[in-house]
């Protein structure tokens, strides 16, 4: 039996410079309009600053049952951050969502997964900041972010937040995610197939994307934080997306993330300090090194 998929999208806009057309709210209507007809809710994963151009949005996705959640104050990756920048945007992000959607926001999704080995201090900011769960974390190795040897069903770090990890699936000798971005648009649909068929019971299955997917008719531009190689991968398949997301999600869908985790319960400890898969950060290893 396919286990449920919950939907989860994340809301940014990838625009480089304001005089370029901003889309966002055709393509976001777009994949909204499709989930109120199928009656589907989920979490959408907001940057607080594309969100506040976009109030009504905003409302409309909170009168449709959607969960906001957080994806950063803006869309820059956790490690270009550094930790007082991190902690000052995090609480402005959650504060903000929070008078935009009249939400109590629980949840929270690193830009492009990056809550690595080397910035894992951002889990005690997100326990100070007082989020229940997080979905930041990519179990496998990537060109881009990713932490193997996490676990990849639901844990809890020592802090006390839950982690629902990003789905991946074993194929011709590899793990990689196919429920989301790239991954979905790019691979044949019998990767999907097969990975929500084999999903360990104690997974909990979810979609991510994101409104460009939904438009593909924008006309292309390099992404600030991506070069030409990673932008133009974001323009394949982007026609097919809309359905491939719908067929994710057509078998059984789950509730938004919040609700998922509101039901989980004995889920295991993962320790980073106490793990085999510890990486010890650079400027740690040339210390230690210049130490000895
Ligand atoms: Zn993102």
């Amino acid at each position: 039996m396919v286990p449920p998929v919950t939907f989860t999208l994340d809301f940014e806009d990838l625009r480089t410079s304001p005089t370029q057309e901003s889309r966002i709210e055709y393509a976001t209507s777009r994949i909204l309009d499709r989930l109120a007809e199928l009656d589907i809710r989920g979490t959408i994963f907001c940057v607080a600053e594309d969100a506040a151009q976009e109030p009504q949005l905003l409302r409309r996705m909170t009168e449709l049952g959607h969960e906001i959640a957080v994806h950063g104050f803006q869309h820059i990756p956790i490690d270009l951050l550094g930790q007082p920048r991190f902690s000052e945007q995090t609480i402005r992000a959650k504060e903000m969502l929070e008078d935009l959607s009249g939400q109590e926001i629980s949840g929270f999704r690193a830009p492009q997964f990056s809550i690595v080995p080397e910035t894992r201090w951002a889990v005690d900011v997100l326990a100070e900041v007082g989020f229940t769960y997080s979905s930041s974390i990519l179990p496998v190795a990537t060109l881009m972010y990713g932490w193997p040897g996490t676990p990849t069903t639901p844990f809890r770090w020592p802090q006390g937040i839950v982690e629902i990890p990003c789905p991946v699936v074993r194929f011709m000798g590899v793990t990689i995610p196919y429920l989301g971005g790239a991954y979905m648009r790019v691979l044949p649909s019998l990767v999907r197939r097969r990975g929500m068929r084999t999903a360990d019971p104690s997974s909990v299955l979810w979609t991510y994307c994101h409104p460009w997917e939904f438009d593909p008719d924008e006309p292309f531009y390099v992404y600030e934080h991506g070069g030409w190689l990673v932008s133009r991968i974001g323009w394949i398949n982007r026609g097919g997306m809309l359905a491939r997301v719908e067929q994710s999600l057509r078998a059984a869908s789950g509730p938004p993330l919040r609700e998922v985790v509101a039901g989980l319960s004995d889920l295991p400890v993962f320790d980073p300090e106490g793990s085999s898969s510890r990486h010890v950060p650079l400027q740690g290893r040339l210390r230690r090194k210049a130490d000895a």
